[in-house]
């Protein structure tokens, strides 16, 4: 009997310390993680760190701005944004995540008002912990404005009286910057980097479920659409190949280090990194392990 309390003891108290109640929006100890994209095809950047919250047990929704009916040499309108939902939901089956698409044409998407609370509205639903998004300097117009879009609904989530039917939080979420490579005016300068080589494949397959993209329309932007295979898994490869296989972690080794330590930051090939942004709450960088669990 008195083992069998022990245990009890012992896994309550291992509930207690693996929650993070004081950060998160819910008291289950699950964190809820929102990822805003432009298109069908851009939360994926961050597929292998989403795939690694779902299999904590956390709660993700992948979102895209627009429906993403621009995207393509040969179709366009309602066939192609149908097609691209069948495709968002392949990827977020993927590893377990919602995704919702956004009625907004793609290649017109404005940083209006209506917009805003649309994003207000989808944070505060979601009731996210965590906002994922691109930063507001991109080449892409509708990447720069989805950013600027989230950018805006930080700290009005927690205003009652704005997008007033659907309840406010009570606490700002620490919103974040994917990673980028742009430089004007100030580059990407990393908080946290997530290690994601064992959902490599997991991310590969959410691409892999684009095959407007990956096999049609990026090939034709890029002048390489006969280089495309023919079976489903040789173009699985080739896309991997030419967008994932190559290791990006060297771009981080000082963060690396220091979050993994150095034994282990040697080992790790592919990663995701992300940026706090000055305008929800700050946390620590305890408060950052806590919110992105994967440091032991
Ligand atoms: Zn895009």
């Amino acid at each position: 009997m008195k083992s069998v309390r022990i245990a009890f003891y012992l896994f309550a108290l291992i509930l207690v310390f693996s929650s993070v109640p004081s950060l998160a929006q819910d008291d289950d100890g699950k964190l809820r993680i929102i990822v805003f994209g432009a298109h069908p095809d851009d939360p994926e950047k961050v597929g292998g760190t989403m795939a690694k919250f779902v299999e904590q047990g956390h709660k993700v929704r992948l979102i895209s701005m627009t429906n993403g009916n621009a995207g393509h040499q040969e179709m366009g309108g309602g066939p192609l944004a149908w097609r691209r939902y069948k495709e968002t939901q392949c990827a977020g089956a993927a590893i377990g995540a919602e995704y919702i698409v956004m009625d907004n044409d793609d290649g017109k998407l404005m940083p209006t008002l209506e917009n805003r609370e649309k994003v207000i509205a989808q944070i505060r639903e979601w009731k996210a912990d965590v906002v994922i998004s691109p930063r507001p300097n991109d080449y892409h117009p509708d990447h720069r404005n989805t950013g600027l879009l989230v950018r805006d609904a930080a700290y009005m989530v927690t205003v009652p009286n704005i997008v007033a039917s659907v309840p406010h939080l009570r606490k700002n979420p620490i919103f974040i910057y994917m990673s980028d490579r742009f430089t004007q005016p100030s580059p990407f300068d990393p908080d946290i980097v997530v290690a994601i080589d064992e959902m490599l494949e997991k991310k590969i397959d959410m691409y892999h479920c684009h095959t407007s993209q990956m096999y049609e329309w990026l090939p034709y932007n890029a002048n390489i659409l006969d280089q495309v295979p023919e079976s489903d898994a040789d173009r699985r490869e080739w896309m991997a190949s030419r967008r994932m296989r190559r290791s990006n972690a060297e771009r981080y080794t000082e963060l690396l280090t220091e979050l993994y330590g150095e034994e282990k930051a040697k080992s790790i090939q592919h990663v995701e990194a992300f940026e706090v942004s000055e305008y929800g709450s700050q946390p620590s960088l305890e408060e950052l392990k806590k919110l992105f669990p994967f440091f032991n």
